[in-house]
């Protein structure tokens, strides 16, 4: 998963894109990145590994650019290196372009053997890079006539902020895997995968960029245009259940309302008679615990105290690093579990590490019961459209039943939320998402080299 920000025609563009991708650090932890084109055209990339820090916002601070995009990303196996930052940037005939991408395209490894076999030589093992030889490539006149070629053969999923010359572009993929909004400050054009990279800068939120629009931005004004061809929607409902921030709107709906939802719904389906109070596994679970107190009519109480300065366990590439991470990131509050029959709210359960770890550290201080409850169904399957989730082997709920997970994990009781469930409580539902990784109804035929994707693939 990637977060990705970018602003047109304005003085402060670059300060701007930085605090953006503050807001949409959760989106990507491994490296981040700006391109800036100044009032000549001319473009200048700054990327590091690891979070926005000091180093890289003090050499943003001497820099001054009219159209900036920035870039936070999380990679899959194998591909966390400098050389992958984003945003990429490159020269070209046509002048400097540069794209910084959310989602996996499905196809860029046939793609990329294409280009390479007519003469492309990659600086990279980003799919995201597959588009910029493609646009490279493409004699048409405009801007956004040129990204609409490079991405006709294109499959899998994108939310893409693209720079050519003077011109911003923005894109998502006809099924609009990928969140990505359009807000504006002053007169300035600015797109975020998230609202509250608006909020942060102050921007007025209008609209998502919608399924399958090209959307170009320069001195002439901004053009909007559907070049790609229809498909079925398939919004990753994965964004409202765990990835997308609780205070931002994604496809048209608030990420609060939906978690709260689906706590709610959660405990009409899972009930846990004789708690005593929930409590969350901070903080993407925060709301959804909420809903299920509030619905239950349990007290809602903070049993578990997050380290914020430790990442997201989730998105950390390595085992090793996952599991040094999970020890130091959460601590109980003793006074709140000891002697309590507690239900433990979570979004999701991937390998079951993290848990497995959190239900010993509550046990430890003092609950009496834990009754784990979870705000989506059984994560079964892998995802190839952009969130870095395990092999299917490595999947807790593809080797085993839940009466086997609830073992494992050292519950009193395990309550799954049901699909339908899920879909009927996320705003514009049930329709139009996929829920691959939960159902195996996967939107496109799973990629026929799974290992090339995933050491390809740009976030
Ligand atoms: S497979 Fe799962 S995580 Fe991937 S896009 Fe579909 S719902 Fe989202």
């Amino acid at each position: 998963m990637c977060g990705i920000f970018g602003v047109h025609g304005h003085s402060d563009a670059v300060r701007l894109t930085q605090l953006g991708l503050y807001s949409l650090q959760h989106r990507g932890q491994e490296s981040a990145g700006v391109v800036f084109v100044d009032e000549k055209g001319g473009a200048r990339a700054v990327r590091s590994m690891g979070t926005m820090n000091d180093a890289m916002s003090a050499e943003l601070e001497r820099v001054k650019g009219v159209t900036a995009i920035g870039h936070t990303r999380y990679s899959t196996a194998g591909s966390s290196t400098i050389e992958n930052a984003q945003p990429v940037l490159s020269r070209t005939r046509g002048g400097f372009v540069a794209l910084a991408h959310n989602g996996n395209l499905t196809n860029a490894a046939e793609l990329r053997m294409d280009l390479e076999e007519r003469g492309s030589i990659f600086t990279s093992t980003m799919d995201s890079e597959v588009i910029v030889h493609r646009l490279a490539r493409s004699n048409a006149d405009r801007p956004e006539e040129r990204l609409a070629e490079a991405l006709c053969e294109v499959e899998g999923a994108y939310s893409l902020i693209v720079t050519m010359g003077d011109t911003l572009l923005a894109a998502r993929d006809p099924r609009g895997w990928r969140p990505l909004v359009l807000g504006r400050l002053g007169d300035a054009p600015v797109f975020a995968s998230e609202t509250c990279a608006l909020d942060i800068v102050g921007a007025t939120y209008e609209r998502e960029v919608q399924p399958g629009e090209v959307v170009a931005v320069d001195a002439e004004g901004m053009r909007s245009s559907f070049p790609l061809p229809r498909r079925e929607l398939k919004r990753c409902v994965f964004e409202y259940v765990y990835f997308a921030r609780p205070d931002s709107r994604v496809f048209g709906g608030s990420v609060d309302r939906a978690r709260r939802a689906l706590g709610k719904r959660l405990a009409r389906e899972c009930p846990a008679p004789g708690a005593e109070l929930v409590f969350s596994v901070p903080d993407s679970s925060n709301s959804a615990a909420l809903g299920f107190a509030e619905e239950s009519g349990l007290p809602y109480e903070l049993a578990l105290i997050r380290n914020h300065y430790i990442g997201r366990t989730f998105i950390q590439p390595t085992q090793a690093g996952r599991d040094a991470k999970v020890k130091v990131k959460y601590n109980p509050v003793r006074e709140v579990l000891e002697g309590k029959k507690v239900v433990m709210v979570d979004d999701s359960i991937v390998r079951g590490t993290t848990t497995r770890g959190l239900v010993a550290l509550v046990r430890a201080a003092g609950a009496r019961e834990v009754h784990m409850r979870v705000s989506s169904p059984p994560v079964t399957g892998p995802c190839y459209y952009g969130i870095d989730t395990p092999s299917r082997e490595e999947l807790i709920a593809a080797r085993l039943t839940p009466e086997e997970i609830a073992r494992d994990l050292g519950v009193d009781s395990l309550g799954y939320l049901s699909l339908e469930g899920m879909l009927a409580s996320v705003p514009g539902g049930p329709h139009g998402f996929c829920h691959a990784c939960f159902s195996g109804d996967y939107p496109t035929a799973p990629p026929t080299d799974p290992d090339k994707l995933r050491f390809g693939c740009g976030c």
